[in-house]
């Protein structure tokens, strides 16, 4: 066993209301510069949505080019005598502006100075890059607008003679949010692209950096990582990523995402993990065996064997410490509500996900009243407005059974919570002499 430390965050989803202030934090903070204009190093999804840039999870076809061939080097669709260099050297389709977004403005000016008439004229999109008049067709959370009822999005849809179908798909509809960043991950495929050997895992705490005087600009680190989540500075030739706010880590205070996030729900810490056992468990045949397999490499800090490995391996009393106050290790591996985002990709991620349980609606009695008293819960959870199968892609490779397992927990806990709130049951918080 080799114990290593690895600063780590589990993001609890049915806690966030999509208020992007995590992300304009994080963009005063470290992205509010030139050449980095479109960058998000924190961004949140609208699901069903297709992400920022769009349609990165699409890794088979993503901008129709990119696969990995049998050898597990990325190569393009390429023939003659070029076939080899490109293999070698080249450096797939990368997303382009417009799969980020342009930022844009709107033209005011029309609006303001228009001449008093019937209709109010429309203030037209211009790209705050190029001031050009703009067509927008998508950009990042374009999908709140549509969520899940596309046929609803149509303009030609007049309310009054909706289709039974269309009605379905309305009743259907559901949404949240994923809040991410970089996933700091213990096999991470950035550092491994890179030819410059610019991106390294720090040995310390597992935090990703990209070495600025190293980068020559390749990036292979674009393409490389599977969550889109390292960028190039157009300024300065350089690979850009999230920092995990080291410089803040570094002296106690959590990273501006998680201490500015209005619903709290983003817990920081140390977890400890045995850095023999990444490649095995990176390598297990199926994909839906993954999240279990990293879930067995992350160590039990107060276990006695684990800590004195840790001291063996140098790793410092007060940091052991801190891994057994965090909160890592007991939602992901004691209470096991906590899931790995994409965990197919092998790259081991280290943001893990509390997935959203939403309202409980009793659409099994038909009522469509509040289900989550304990007797409707059980029976509703089987129809739960956010589909399990949808849930179970993100987070367990589309194994529907661990994702229903925590739903239930969480429902469970809800339940309870809510006796405990209206006095059905003693709140253990308070001591029997005082209620
Ligand atoms: Fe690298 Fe991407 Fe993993 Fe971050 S999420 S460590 S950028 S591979
Ligand atoms: Fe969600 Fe928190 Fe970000 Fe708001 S600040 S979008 S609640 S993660």
């Amino acid at each position: 066993m080799k114990v290593m430390a690895q600063m780590a965050m589990v993001m609890n989803l049915d806690k966030c209301i999509g208020c992007h202030t995590c992300s304009v934090t994080c963009k005063q903070a470290w992205t509010n510069r030139t050449g980095v204009e479109y960058v998000w190093f924190n961004n949140v999804e609208t699901r069903p949505g297709q992400g920022y840039p769009r349609r990165y999870e699409d890794q088979e076809t993503w901008q129709g080019g990119w696969k990995l061939n049998k050898r597990g080097r990325l190569t393009l669709k390429a023939g003659g005598r070029f076939k080899k260099l490109i293999t070698i050297f080249s450096n797939p389709k990368l997303p382009s502006l417009d799969d980020y977004y342009q930022p844009w403005t709107y033209d005011y000016e029309t609006l303001t100075n228009a001449p008093l008439q019937e209709h109010t004229p429309v203030a037209r999109p211009k790209s705050l890059t190029t001031g050009e008049d703009m067509k927008i067709t998508w950009s990042a959370n374009w999908d709140d607008n549509l969520a899940g009822a596309p046929e609803l999005a149509r303009q030609d849809v007049v309310l009054d003679e909706i289709s039974d179908k269309v009605k379905f798909e309305f009743e259907q509809t559901f949404m949240f949010y994923l809040p991410r960043i970089c996933e700091h991950c213990l096999n991470p495929s950035c550092a491994a692209s890179c030819p410059s050997g610019a991106i390294y895992k720090r040995a310390e705490d597992g935090i990703v950096l990209v070495d600025q005087d190293r980068c020559r600009g390749w990036r292979m680190c674009v393409t490389g990582c599977p969550y889109k989540k390292v960028y190039f500075n157009h300024r300065t030739g350089k690979a850009e990523k999230c920092t995990f706010c080291f410089p803040r880590i570094e002296v106690g205070l959590p990273t501006v995402c998680a201490e500015t996030c209005v619903g709290r729900l983003r817990y920081i810490g140390l977890a400890l993990y045995d850095a023999d056992r990444v490649s095995e468990a990176a390598s297990v045949p199926d994909d839906k065996d993954l999240y279990e397999a990293q879930r067995g490499i992350l160590l039990d800090p107060n276990d006695p064997e684990v800590v004195a490995a840790a001291e063996r391996d140098g790793i410092p009393r007060d940091w052991i410490e801190a891994a057994q106050r965090s909160p890592i290790h007991s939602l992901i591996n004691v209470y096991k509500v906590a899931l790995p985002l994409h965990p197919e990709y092998r790259t081991m991620p280290m943001v893990w996900y509390i997935p959203p349980l939403s309202p409980v609606v009793d659409a099994v009695q038909g009522t469509g009243h509040d289900a989550e008293d304990r007797g409707n819960l059980f029976a509703a959870i089987d129809t739960l407005r956010i589909p399990v199968e949808y849930l179970a892609e993100l987070f367990t490779a589309g194994d529907p059974e661990p994702v229903d397992l925590v739903l239930r927990k969480l429902a469970a806990m809800r339940s309870y919570m809510r006796d405990i709130n209206l006095g059905r049951e003693p709140d253990a918080a308070i001591p029997a002499s005082v209620g």
